[in-house]
């Protein structure tokens, strides 16, 4: 640890969090600056809209907070978390019919958002060179060549060794380096005008297909509207009505519920009008994916990005508390190793974040990529071919298992690499040419099918920077 360093991060929410961890042992403090005023009890604020909405945490992220905070899982099922295998516990109807549900590494837990940043919040507060401080940062201190800390509303200034941004989707860290004389990093979007609405509801029992606690009717090409139904904490469940080009859900009860009818699987619909709305209908709208590109632009020294101020992702494949959690496995590695008072280090971390946000990035353009509409700004549509083997892989899903562990892998472990192994490719190549169909079993929207199998372990891509 560098003696009389300070790092100081924008925003206390699960990227701030996760962020102030990873950094905690290299600096002798790290302050978290956040503009609302935190509840003491989990609940929903005005600097995380998306708060109230379905959330899902996947794999990749579990584990990934795991190694941050050892001992979060556990943390996170005592208040009520649910622990699933996303593998098989979560049911999903796609364009092509069910994925093959397989028996998975792939564990999760499921909980209202509040509540999960409610636990990591009160476990990260309690790490003795971790503060909080209450406030806005509206910029930057230093100049083009160094950040050396932030303005805050009020006209207060803190000074520190390294400011990282973890602001969200709405963080104005670009005009703030702009104000320095750097330039404002490029964007790529993928607009596929995403709508969501939630609600939390009591189920009574025995209104769920037998072992199946989870259940999501993906919007699709052919069928813009979707939902799903999640059980979390506190013994209740949520519904998401889900929309994609502008389906947008309402948040009146009937018109809700219609809404859902119209996905391609009534199961949600069906089980949604027996279950007692516990709370108001709340909807969500947002344009799509948008990707800054913070390396290679001209950054000063002492300054990186993290989470949705980078990467803000189509949220109906439950990935951004996973990246940003990721992110910080791979901060602290380098960290750990770096002298805190080097001003490189923030360029070193934002390096680190890329490789990550890549991945995420393609394998989110490859799924919303194939919406017809959907507008590409600064990058490159699919081309055909890949969108049709893309299809055949959807449809071999259903059926094979070793096509469903690499769907769920690649999406729970950010595992790319899981989708193009040779014997899959094989396989999907064969399915193409001897131009198969799915069978109906897996393809009635009434009714889902038994698990498939047993799946071998995920190939988890090692994502922290060495050397
Ligand atoms: C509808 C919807 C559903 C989603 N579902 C999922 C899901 O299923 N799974 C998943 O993993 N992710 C999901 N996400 C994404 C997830 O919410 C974000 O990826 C995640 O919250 C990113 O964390 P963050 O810390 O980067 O930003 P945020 O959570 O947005 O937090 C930003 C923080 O910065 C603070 N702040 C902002 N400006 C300032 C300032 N100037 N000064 C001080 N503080 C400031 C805010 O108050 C806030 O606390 C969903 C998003 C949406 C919109």
């Amino acid at each position: 640890m560098a003696h009389g360093s300070t790092a100081l991060i924008i925003g206390g929410s699960i990227g701030g969090l996760l962020t102030a961890t990873a950094l905690h042992r290299a600096f002798d403090e790290v302050v978290l600056v956040e503009s609302d005023e935190l509840p003491e009890r989990p609940g929903p604020r005005s600097g995380v809209p998306q708060g109230t909405q379905v959330h899902a945490l996947l794999a990749i992220g579990a584990r990934s907070m795991e190694q941050l905070l050892p001992g979060i899982v556990d943390e996170l099922i005592a208040a009520g978390g649910v622990p699933m295998d996303a593998g098989c516990d979560v049911a999903i109807f796609e364009a092509e019919g069910w994925a093959g549900r397989i028996t998975s590494e792939a564990h999760v837990v499921s909980m209202r958002r509040t509540h999960l940043e409610h636990v990591v919040r009160r476990r990260v507060l309690e790490l003795p060179n971790v503060t909080l401080r209450p406030g806005e940062v509206i910029g930057l201190t230093g100049d083009g060549a160094r950040v050396t800390g932030v303005r805050l509303e009020g006209g207060s200034r803190v000074t520190a060794d390294l400011v990282v941004d973890s602001s969200g989707r709405g963080s104005r860290a670009p005009v703030w380096l702009e104000e320095l004389g750097c330039a404002r990093p490029e964007e790529q979007e993928l607009r596929s005008y995403v709508g969501y609405a939630t609600v939390p509801v009591r189920i009574p029992e025995g209104v769920f297909p037998d072992g199946v606690p989870a259940i999501l009717s993906h919007p699709t090409p052919a069928n813009l509207y979707g939902s799903s139904v999640i059980p979390v904490d506190g013994g209740l469940h949520l519904f998401g009505a889900l929309g994609m080009m502008k389906a947008y859900p309402p948040t009146e009860r009937e018109a809700f519920l219609a809404h859902m009818d119209k996905a391609s699987s009534p199961i949600v619909a069906e089980i949604a009008r027996k279950a007692e709305f516990v709370g108001d209908i709340v909807g969500y709208r947002m344009p799509g994916t948008r990707r800054r590109l913070w390396t290679g632009v001209d950054r000063p020294d002492g300054f990186a990005a993290v989470g949705d101020s980078v990467l803000s992702i189509n949220p109906l494949y439950g990935q951004g508390m996973s990246v940003v959690a990721v992110e910080a496995v791979a901060i602290r590695a380098l960290a750990d190793r770096a002298d805190a008072h080097d001003g490189r280090l923030g360029a070193r971390i934002q390096d680190a974040v890329e490789p990550i946000v890549e991945r995420v990035f393609q394998l989110v353009c490859g799924i919303d990529g194939r919406y017809p509409d959907a507008k590409h700004i600064g990058i490159e549509p699919l081309p055909a071919e890949v969108v049709a083997m893309a299809r055949a892989m959807g449809e071999l899903a259903c059926e094979d298992v070793e096509a469903s562990r690499a769907f769920r892998y690649a999406v729970q472990f950010f595992a790319n690499e899981e989708l193009m192994t040779q014997s899959l490719v094989t396989k999907v190549l064969e399915w193409m040419g001897a131009g198969r169909a799915v069978a109906e079993v897996h393809k009635d929207p009434h009714t889902i099918p038994g698990i498939l199998g047993v799946a071998d372990p995920p190939t988890v891509p090692d994502l922290v920077p060495h050397g």
